[in-house]
This record gives structure tokens, sequence and C-alpha cells, in this order.
């Protein structure tokens, strides 16, 4: 163990600010990043490896960007924070509406956690409802009261949800109910009985936190149907599908018509971002509109609103939708081949740049409770090994894998060629 892995985990639950980062469910231990540069990550040993990471989501353009950190700089120059609005801010809003029509007005906040949780408040006040509805394997933040999974009897309404960690009241909840993905009768169900108490439902379009759990179309229709005819808002939660699948997101591709837009990580650009959208109709209701209060000190910050500019700037250009579809159709490709060629059980699930291991015979799975408990060990064994060759890949089997505009074909062979070389060792 380094002495400053010591040390982190002497000062910091785990050695780290979020959970996932401390190699908990795979072995080995965790290398420190020292610096990133495009598609590599470079560890304080001096090993390069090929990110498909991308810092969990945001760095569709790669590390440290020269248009990014330029502009980062250029704004640092003039100050890091006024509290007050900035020019960057309104064009950023400008550009970011300009992707979700019917979408009037955005209020930004500095994580994804902050702007579901913010969004669920406005769909509160709003609606003067406060039941909430959210499916299993889709993560909204850690906000109290969605930090809730179903318990066993999970179709069964009325039993109510259970926290899924400490420290969240039942009280609080209570409040949220938890069905499964892509289960119409369950919904209709629900609706039946609770529909009209609903403030909102949550969902990640294209669930990407269990796994990448691609929803049918009519699933989706009908949660549309359903809610608006219950007078429950619908909040899209785009965190990792806004701008990464299209620029108007799941929202766009899809062709959903969500009340509420939640976005982060990529309109940030590597800064702390996140934001809400709705009709001006809806965030009338918003402070200092109206009486929905939320607030932030760094909120819109010249740093961040930067960065974000620059990075949407960039994916304006015409090719970079289709650069980043064709680089995950390569690396989609080739890791099918590498595992058919394995004796290690699994399929690729893909959607545009998102790509997830789904290491367990038969389809790929729509629901959480389908993803087999088995893929996590094997996944955990492969982890190491795809390590030591190079290839930086989230340390969780339930995550997914991102790639920028800044890998390449040959860049994504060598991902690739550690790949086999790690299936090689777990077949061993
Ligand atoms: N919603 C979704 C869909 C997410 O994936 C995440 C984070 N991965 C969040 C919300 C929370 O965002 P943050 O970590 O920035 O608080």
């Amino acid at each position: 163990m380094s002495t400053l892995l010591e040390r982190a985990r002497a000062c910091m639950p785990g050695g780290v600010s979020s959970p996932v980062r401390a190699f908990g469910s795979v072995e080995g231990e965790p290398p420190f990043v020292v610096r990133g540069a495009g598609p590599f990550v470079y560890d304080d040993a001096g090993r390069e490896h090929v990110d498909l990471v991308g810092s969990w989501g945001p760095l569709i353009l790669g590390h440290a960007h020269p248009a990014v950190v330029e502009a980062v700089a250029r704004a640092a120059r003039d100050g890091l924070t006024f509290g007050a609005t900035c020019a960057a801010e309104v064009e950023l809003a400008e550009r970011i509406l300009a992707r979700f029509p019917g979408h009037d007005m955005l209020r930004f906040v500095s994580s994804g956690t902050e702007a579901v949780m913010s969004a669920v408040r406005l769909a509160r006040g709003a609606t003067g409802r406060e039941r909430v509805l959210k499916f299993e394997g889709c993560y909204h933040g850690h906000s109290d009261g969605l930090l809730v999974q179903a318990g066993s009897g999970l179709m069964t309404i009325g039993d109510g949800a259970r926290p899924s960690s400490a420290g969240v009241p039942d009280a609080v909840a209570r409040l949220t109910d938890v069905l499964p993905l892509d289960n119409e009768q369950a919904l209709r169900r629900y609706f039946e009985t609770r529909g009209d108490e609903l403030a909102a439902v949550l969902i990640e379009p294209l669930p990407a936190n269990a796994g990448l759990l691609v929803q049918r179309p009519a699933f989706l229709a009908l949660l549309r149907e359903l809610s608006r005819a219950h007078g429950a808002l619908l909040i899209c939660d785009e965190v990792i599908s806004g701008f990464r699948i299209a620029p108007g997101g799941a929202t766009e591709r899809f062709g959903l018509e969500p009340d509420i837009v939640t976005l982060g990580k990529i309109v940030g650009g590597g800064m702390p971002v996140g934001a809400y959208l709705a009709s001006a109709d809806l965030m009338r209701h918003v402070a200092p509109l109206g009486p929905v209060y939320q607030a932030g000190t760094l909120s819109g910050n010249p740093l961040a609103m930067a960065a974000g500019l620059a990075t949407l700037a960039e994916l304006e250009r015409p090719d970079a939708y289709a650069r980043l579809e064709r680089l995950g159709a390569h690396l989609e490709r080739g890791l099918a081949d590498a595992l058919a060629a394995s004796d290690v059980a699994g399929s690729v699930v893909r959607v545009g740049s998102i790509l997830w291991l789904a290491l367990q015979p038969g389809e790929a799975p729509r629901t959480s409770a389908c993803i087999d408990p088995a893929a996590a060990r094997v996944y955990g064994r492969l982890h190491p090994h795809a390590l030591a060759r190079g290839l930086w890949l989230a340390p969780s089997a339930y995550e997914v894998a991102f790639v920028s505009l800044a890998h390449d074909e040959a860049v994504l062979d060598r991902a690739l060629a550690a790949f086999a070389g790690a299936l090689a060792e777990v077949r061993g």
C-alpha cells in the first residue's frame, strides 16, 4: 500500500470523496491519478492508461481539452466567483435551452444531485402533492428522498419503500415509491391506485447506473401518457444522457416530452455544474419569481460556465456525434469479439458512446433484477488485469464505460488488446 493511500484512508472514509472510487468491489488497490491528457490518464507510478471512465461521464472531449483549459484559464484571470450573474451564465443557459424545445428557462446548480433534488421540490411546489415515483436501478443523486429502493414487495402497492442508506428517515423514504423498469402492468396498476397523489415520476430515460438498461419505447411512452393523465410531472434525469447520446439527450433521441429535465456532468465540462430545465410556466414557481426556494453560493460561477460553454461549442462541430457513434461501435465490436473468443459469457450493450459489459449469458437485461450477481464477481476479477495492461475501467460491474472525442480507433484497439489479455487471465 502506498503511503499516500494510507494517508488517504486515515483522513477520508475509504480514502475517497465518493464511495465507488475506493475499489471496494474489484480486486486490487486504487492508483492515484496525477494527470489526464486526451484519452489517457497517468498514475503516480508513471503508467499510462486508456481511460474509459471519463470522470464518470463529463469528459466527452477527453482530458484537458485545450479549448476548455484555455476558456477556464481566461475566466480565472478575471476572478473565480462573484456571486452575481455573469454573461457566460446567460450564454450557457441559452445554448442548453436551445437543445430542449418546450423548456424555456433553467436554473444552474453545482451537481446532478442538487439538480434532481431541486426538480423534485419544484414538482411538489407546483402540484401541491408530495409523493414521487422512481424506478429500481435508477440513480438520481444522494438526496434523502431519492436514495430509496423498494423492499422485497416492490410490486405490492402500499408496501412503501425502504431507505437504501442509513440516515434516511423513514418518514422521507415513505414519500418515494419504487417500481421495476420495463413493467407496463405494474405501472398501470400503480397509477390506478396512487397516480392522483403523485407530484412527479422520475426516470433516467436511458438508465445507466445499474448497467445500461435500455428501455422499450412503449414503456417510456406509457409513462408519459399515465403521468400526464394523472397530473404528475415527468422528470427526465439526463445527468448522464444529456449532450451524451444527442445534444438534446434522450429527450431528443427518443422523442420524449418531459416536464422537467435535469442535467449535469457534460454541461459543466469537468467543473461542478448541474441544471434543471422546464417551461416558463413551471419555472415561475422558482424563487425569486415564486415560492419554491433554491439557491447556491457557487451556482453559475464563471469558471464552470466557461468550461461548459467551451465543451458545448466543441460538440456543435458537425461531425461530433457521428464520430462518437463510430468510435462507440468500434469499441462495441471489439469487446464483443473478445468476449466471444473467451470463455467468459457476456454481451455488450451500447447506446452511442455509452457502453456496458453485461457479463452474463442470454439477452441483455432491461431491469436491475435481471442482472446476475455473479457478473460482478467476474468483473471484480477482471478489473485488476485490465488495469495492469493499461486499461482504466470503472471499478464496478454496474458502471458504464464512456468513449470521448479524444479517443480514436488506434487508442481503442489498445484498450481492446488489454481487455482480451485480461479476459484470458480470468479464464486461467
Ligand atoms: N442523476 C444521474 C442519472 C446520475 O448518473 C448522477 C451521478 N452519476 C446523478 C444524478 C448525481 O449527480 P452528481 O454526482 O453530480 O451529484
